[in-house]
């Protein structure tokens, strides 16, 4: 058992309680089914509707649009407990998005898509990468011209989390000139949408239950009140402000995941045998295993900090930036060493930690590549 973690008064017994449903509901109706999944590549937009429906999907939306009216922490809650179970991050996704369109979106805009959003009727995806642009995000080429009442988006997005099962996206185009205040973000219902294509869905080394896909915009026809906040070239602060709140949402499955791994590496090497006596009784699997606890009591004292000031509206940019890179870069650093003592089972894929291993690669790339974290950092130590 990993040692008790100092109390943050985020986390009281409403937020308990929450997370002991959300957990007997991941293990009953989730879990169960991620091996197919897996298999399949993606997970079914309707598994979102009874999560929606109980509350699970976007508890910290206002009740006026259908939430709990809680606080973030409890979206937090719930992407622990998915993390855990080895759900991957498509409704963390979804809730960035339903996040932009909370905060930016016109009166009209929330009333027509937050409803449907935490009732998991709609599943949305965040689509800004392109074939020619990451992490240089100002660079983006996809265009959204004025036409009459409206405006014709063409263009190409790529690995996109949702971006074969969603049915609504927020999309970043470039409305204006060059660099960040030409960018806007445009809402999009995807069902039926004439000119919007999924290309293929991408093959993954891990998070195989996530479905990640390549989008086609050629010439889709939207009515200027998809526009969110109705207002052109806000795109780009728009998504920086967001920024603090989504590194958390890769930091708290970071914690989880280490967690988990320190746990199934203690239960194997208890039970596994070599030269007469079991692995745990190995100076260097007792070692190992010690420094691995450290950092995930490390990691999740640093995320459960992060998430207090992020409540308290204190969380700076620089040190979500630090949490993003340092907890993804342990997690991959705790998953390999346990790894390392399961042995050639470690490295088949029926094993959780094989799984872990891969799913645990792409949270030092996606949300902002460890270098730009680091790059972000020094830009203000030598401001
Ligand atoms: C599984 C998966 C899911 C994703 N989901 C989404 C999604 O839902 N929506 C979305 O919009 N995008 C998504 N992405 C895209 C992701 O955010 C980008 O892959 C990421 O931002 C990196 O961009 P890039 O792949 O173009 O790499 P590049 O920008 O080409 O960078 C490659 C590498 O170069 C280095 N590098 C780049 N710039 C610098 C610099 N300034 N200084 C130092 N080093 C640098 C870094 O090591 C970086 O990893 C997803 C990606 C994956 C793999």
């Amino acid at each position: 058992m990993l040692p008790q973690l100092h109390r943050h008064p985020w986390m009281d017994e409403e937020s308990d309680a929450f997370r002991e449903q959300v957990r007997r509901y991941i293990a009953d109706e989730l879990a169960p089914h991620m091996n197919g999944w897996r298999r399949q590549g993606f997970i079914p937009r309707e598994v979102w509707r009874p999560f929606g429906r109980l509350g699970f999907l976007m508890p910290e939306i206002a009740e006026a649009y259908g939430g709990a009216g809680v606080s973030l922490a409890f979206q937090l809650v719930v992407q622990d407990e998915l993390a855990k179970a080895e759900v991957p991050a498509n409704t963390a996704v979804h809730s960035i998005a339903a996040h932009y369109i909370a905060d930016y979106g016109t009166d009209a805009q929330k009333e027509r898509w937050l409803p449907r959003l935490v009732s998991g009727e709609m599943l949305a995806g965040i689509a800004l990468t392109e074939p020619g642009c990451g992490s240089d995000l100002k660079a983006l080429r996809t265009t959204a011209k004025r036409n009459g009442d409206g405006y014709v988006i063409d263009g190409v997005k790529t690995f996109i989390t949702n971006g074969f099962t969603a049915n609504l996206l927020v999309v970043a185009v470039r409305t204006g000139g060059a660099g960040g205040r030409g960018v806007s973000l445009f809402v999009l219902e995807t069902e039926k949408l004439r000119g919007f294509g999924v290309g293929r869905r991408l093959e993954k080394i891990g998070q195989h239950a996530s479905d990640t896909a390549e989008l086609f915009f050629d010439g889709v026809t939207v009515p200027s009140d998809h526009l969110l906040g109705e207002v052109e070239g806000n795109g780009f602060p728009q998504a920086m402000s967001q920024l603090p709140y989504e590194r958390l949402l890769l930091c708290v499955p970071a914690a989880a995941m280490i967690e988990r791994a320190v746990e199934l590496t203690v239960e194997y090497t208890r039970q596994r045998k070599a030269f007469g006596q079991a692995l745990a009784d190995f100076q260097n699997t007792r070692f190992k295993l010690a420094e691995c606890a450290t950092l995930a009591h490390v990691v999740r004292s640093f995320v459960n900090d992060c998430t207090q000031r992020l409540l308290d509206g204190t969380l700076d940019n620089e040190a979500a930036y630090m949490a993003k890179w340092w907890c993804t870069e342990q997690q991959g650093r705790v998953v390999d060493e346990c790894l390392q003592l399961f042995g050639g089972y470690g490295y088949m894929a029926e094993y959780p930690i094989a799984r872990m291993y891969a799913d645990a690669r792409v949270q030092r790339i996606y949300g902002g590549a460890t270098e730009i974290m680091k790059e972000l950092i020094a830009r203000k130590l030598f401001a």
